[in-house]
């Protein structure tokens, strides 16, 4: 089976062919780098880098572009409150936005261009509309004429009478049409500005994406992703002006996220209603967020708990605990070399499902990028490794498996980036950490003494209370479940 996606522009899921063999052109919409950028923000950045990662790993060779918009309404009143300039408030969410994501465990885009490094293109494709009589000037201001493209309302699935009654636009008389937008703004006092055929002024944010992405990637290219906040009019008003100008098609496949909700709302900036990613992630280690987006479907919304966040974090330490059993065993006894062909061929329970789990974690990414069927299997294999384990006595067959289990989340994890770091097994909170910390080094002295039943009925009390004390080669170790 080949890889299928979601194409919000045909409301299906379609099979991805890339227009070119093996080779995948990828635009995801940026930060405004006006602020930090929140848990909601987060979303499409986590999402789609896992998703650009797993076509790598499925041997695409991918072109990832995420644009910075570095001149915006919203960076400039900022600069204004602040009685700096609009380069210094640009320059400083810029860096923030980077560092945001190295913390996040997010890779880098192969470009990130800044609208302001590509005005000549925007220019050049604002000219173009002009001239092909899709766009007008009204003094030093352009706009695009929405009724001069036919297929105006394609993606977001509705007609302009539709559209019109619907959206919140400006009301500006000199406009043609209340849903005509601006590609050109002319320039205002305090602003930056830049020199164009039309005056000094500064472009709209659409046409920054159009001229970017056919910049970095064609002008036809695969993926176009944002959040689906963007669908309309952002996206919509993407396609318009680059398909008007190049009278070819633009993105082919349209992906977008769903809503981080917090308390049923949209989490966002204009709602004050958000928490800073960067804040987030000093309270919650960085594969927990991930883990949190990842299980579950990219399209569907996701609510936002403190509590939800936990739950994850605890989920992500059985599976680490999981892992960490698993080198123990392996390491006591050195696994696969000496199995039998026949009993790899007979196999056992586990690996049976090892073996069936693994293509269907393949299967649920293939569809449709569906990390959260995906990463159910992952944690069905864990759950059922725990239990051979805990049963003790494994076949060489179940070793093997495991090792298999082991080695398959390790090269999954190049994509999903969930597995912990190297900070350990969890512990409780506070003093009942030290209390916990306590029996168990009185079990150790008692296992030491040979006092076998006292040091085994510390164990099984502690494991009802919730302690699970592992007893290991270098001493033992405990964990909360
Ligand atoms: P912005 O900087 O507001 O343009 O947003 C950057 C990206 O985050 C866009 O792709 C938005 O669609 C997306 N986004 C904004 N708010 C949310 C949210 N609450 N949940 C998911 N995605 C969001
Ligand atoms: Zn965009």
């Amino acid at each position: 089976m080949g890889i299928k996606i979601y194409n919000t522009f045909t409301s299906q899921k379609e099979d991805f062919i890339p227009l070119e063999p093996d080779r995948v052109g990828f635009y995801l919409c940026g930060p405004t780098v006006y602020d930090y950028f929140h848990l909601g923000n987060a979303r499409p950045f986590i999402v789609f880098d896992v998703y650009r990662r797993f076509l790598i790993y499925r041997g695409f060779q991918v072109k990832y572009v995420m644009n910075v918009t570095d001149v915006d309404d919203k960076i400039i009143n900022r600069a204004q409150k602040e009685g700096v300039s609009v380069a210094e408030i640009a320059a400083r969410y810029t860096q923030a936005f980077f560092e945001d994501m190295e913390k996040l465990g997010i890779h880098r885009a192969d470009v990130h261009p800044k609208a302001t490094e590509h005005i000549p293109e925007m220019i050049e494709l604002i000219q173009k509309l002009l001239e092909k009589g899709y766009a007008y000037k009204i003094g030093g201001d352009v706009y695009f004429q929405v009724e001069k493209f036919r297929k105006y309302g394609r993606l977001s699935g509705k007609n302009l009478e539709e559209l019109k009654a619907g959206a919140r636009v400006e009301v500006d008389e000199r406009k043609r049409n209340p849903l005509d937008f601006a590609l050109w703004k002319a320039a205002k006092a305090g602003e930056p500005c830049w020199e164009s055929p039309w005056g000094k002024g500064r472009p709209g944010w659409h046409i920054e994406c159009s001229a970017m992405s056919m910049k970095y990637l064609g002008e036809t290219f695969d993926i176009h992703a944002g959040g689906e906040d963007l669908i309309f009019p952002h996206h919509e008003n993407e396609i318009a002006q680059s398909c008007a100008a190049t009278s070819k098609k633009f993105a082919r496949y349209w992906m977008h996220n769903g809503f981080l909700n917090i308390q049923g709302e949209k989490m966002s900036k204009s709602l004050g209603n958000f928490l800073i990613a960067r804040e987030v992630v000093k309270r919650h280690r960085p594969e927990v967020i991930r883990l949190f987006f990842l299980q579950k479907h990219y399209r569907s919304p996701i609510n936002y708990t403190e509590e939800i966040l936990r739950q994850t974090a605890n989920a992500l330490d059985r599976l680490q605990n999981t892992l960490q059993n698993i080198e123990y065993y392996l390491k006591d006894s050195p696994q696969g070399t000496d199995v039998a062909h026949d009993q790899i061929q007979q196999g056992s329970e586990f690996s049976r499902l090892v073996q069936y789990s693994k293509r269907e974690f393949i299967k649920a990414m293939e569809d449709d990028f569906n990390s959260a069927a995906a990463i159910g299997k992952i944690f069905e294999m864990a759950k059922e490794a725990n239990r051979i384990m805990e049963k003790g006595e494994l076949s060489k067959v179940d070793q093997f498996a495991l090792a298999d289990f082991r080695r398959m989340l390790l090269e999954y994890d190049q994509f999903l980036g969930i597995l912990p770091g190297k900070d350990g097994l969890k512990k409780g909170e506070g003093d009942e950490d030290a209390l916990v910390a306590l029996l168990v080094q009185v079990r150790e002295e008692l296992r030491k003494k040979k006092e076998w039943s006292l040091a085994d009925r510390i164990r099984n009390k502690l494991k009802e209370l919730g302690y699970i004390i592992e007893d290991r080669r270098e001493g033992s170790v405990w964990y909360k479940v």
